[in-house]
């Protein structure tokens, strides 16, 4: 059993004052092979008070320091990546391959992004041009909470460290408790790349613990949460008595708009590809596919047989199949959404219920697809979170966008079209944050983050480190 009791704080691995043991399970066999500490309040205590005395002298660092720290942390991280890789993979099921190329990278290419926008960020400014003595700066905003989910860990605990650190906030990290183990390797790499001590901290704990802790704390002035929009309202919460600054990133609903002027083929199979993929634990999952009424049958046919198609196997055997979801909870309300899209009438074409043949330890599931959707069906409405597609067809494009829009969530949407006219209309009446084009995949950098109840703020590249400034008005020095 590996032993990752400890927290990371104020540059030195420290042992909990208050924790309780936590197992970390293998989703793959639904054993324990880690165990690590939930904090109580004098560990979470200890660790802001580390950040708060770090912060006059971390944010007056200048952008080029902070940028050589940032650097110093890709170098090792690059060095470490395959290590990165098969720590995701165990903890939270990633296939190893796609763990290498997708979960692990992606935390690289964060880092990336951040360097290149500190580059060219302009940090001071006059507030129109020619108006002498009436200044803009931006300021790191100060210390910062960091809470990240299982789904995506070191995508989204990169999105959020190399932010921070890059605008000059200190900061205490909150993995996730179900997939804390890349969060200990990370803190591992910090403090290989020589951070100065108190800037990076990071307790391991659950939400109603060390995460509420945080996000009601008054030395705490920023929140940047991704997870659920469920614990993303009790964050709100939490954090208005105290007035943070709180960017969320949430749930998703997305739509994909598929018109018969594509290749039916080749889009539906990409569409429900893109689905599965992680298992369907995405929250840009494209999970309700709108399709054209001429090209409906088609590509119900063509979904399922992808579906059909989809490999479910162990996460440590190389190849391009998906693995097993999360955990047990994750595996019961993915069942119960499949039952409800039974029940509630929805023409089941492809998986269902139960583990795939040859499975029967892990939680593993069946790729799933339902053709006959409705509106107001539970697998239309609710993020189910694993590899599970509706379909239905649609008329015209106006009722294509309606259908689209008639969701709580509103973070990504896809459309399928051999019209770039078309695509543009259909592009500026959708309600979300991100739409992309039959496939295209997104710039490195580009904002990510929804419209909706899919959050507040976005994260990436020059949008994620100004979700941690605060803009300073100076008037009145005029002249050197
Ligand atoms: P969650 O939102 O409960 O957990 C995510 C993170 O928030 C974890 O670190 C958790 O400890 C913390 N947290 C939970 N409650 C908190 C609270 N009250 N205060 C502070 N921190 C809190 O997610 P989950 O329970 O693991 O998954 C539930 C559902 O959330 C999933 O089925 C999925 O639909 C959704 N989800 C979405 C994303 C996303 O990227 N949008 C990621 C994970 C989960």
């Amino acid at each position: 059993m590996i032993n990752k009791r400890d927290f990371y704080i104020n540059g030195e691995w420290v042992a909990p004052i208050d924790g309780t043991d936590f197992p970390v399970l293998n989703p793959a066999t639904e054993e324990a092979y880690a165990v690590i500490s939930l904090g109580g309040s004098a560990d979470v205590e200890a660790a802001i008070k580390a950040a708060r005395e770090t912060f006059p002298s971390w944010s007056m660092t200048t952008p080029q320091e902070r940028a050589e720290y940032l650097k110093a942390l890709l170098a090792v991280y690059e060095a470490r990546s395959e290590e990165m890789a098969h720590s995701i993979s165990t903890e939270m099921g990633a296939p190893i391959d796609m763990s290498i190329a997708d979960q692990a990278s992606a935390g690289r290419s964060h880092l990336k992004a951040f360097l290149r926008a500190l580059d060219n960020f302009e940090w001071s400014r006059p507030v129109r041009p020619g108006t002498e003595g009436q200044d803009l700066v931006h300021e790191a905003a100060g210390v910062a909470a960091l809470i990240t989910p299982w789904n995506w860990p070191m995508n989204q605990v990169v999105l959020k460290v190399g932010a921070a650190l890059a605008a000059g906030c200190t900061m205490v990290l909150k993995p996730s408790e179900i997939a804390p183990m890349s969060s200990v390797l990370f803190a591992e790499m910090v403090h290989e790349a020589g951070l100065p001590a108190g800037v990076f901290n990071m307790v391991n704990g659950d939400g109603t613990g060390v995460g509420t802790i945080l996000s009601s704390h008054p030395d705490i002035d920023v929140v940047s949460f991704t997870g659920s929009t469920r614990a993303g309202i009790l964050i709100s919460k939490a954090a208005a008595d105290t007035v943070k600054t709180v960017s969320l990133e949430l749930g998703g609903k997305s739509p994909n708009l598929v018109f018969d002027d594509t290749d039916i083929e080749a889009a539906v199979a990409r569409g429900a590809t893109f689905c599965f993929a992680n298992t369907g634990q995405s929250c840009n999952a494209a999970t309700r596919m709108l399709v054209e009424r001429s090209a409906y049958d088609k590509a119900v046919e063509v979904a399922a047989a992808t579906a059909n198609a989809t490999k479910v196997d162990m996460p440590s055997k190389s190849g391009d199949h998906i693995g097993p979801l999360v955990s047990e909870t994750q595996f019961d309300k993915v069942q119960q959404l499949i039952q409800a899209g039974i029940d509630e009438g929805a023409r089941l074409v492809a998986g269902g219920v139960g583990r795939p043949e040859g499975l029967n330890r892990g939680w593993f599931v069946k790729p799933t697809v339902f053709a006959d959707a409705t509106p107001n069906m539970t697998i239309m409405r609710e993020e189910i979170f694993g590899p599970v597609l509706a379909i239905m067809p649609f008329d015209s494009e106006d009722e294509a966008i309606e259908l689209a829009n008639d969701t709580p969530y509103g973070l990504a949407a896809y459309i399928q079209t051999g019209s770039n006219e078309r695509a543009r209309r259909v592009a500026a009446k959708l309600r979300a944050g991100m739409i992309q084009v039959n496939g295209s995949g997104r710039a490195s950098g580009s904002p990510f983050g929804g419209y909706k109840q899919s959050g507040v703020g976005r994260e990436g590249g020059v949008w994620g480190i100004e979700e941690f400034l605060e803009i300073k008005s100076i008037s009145g020095i005029v002249g050197d």
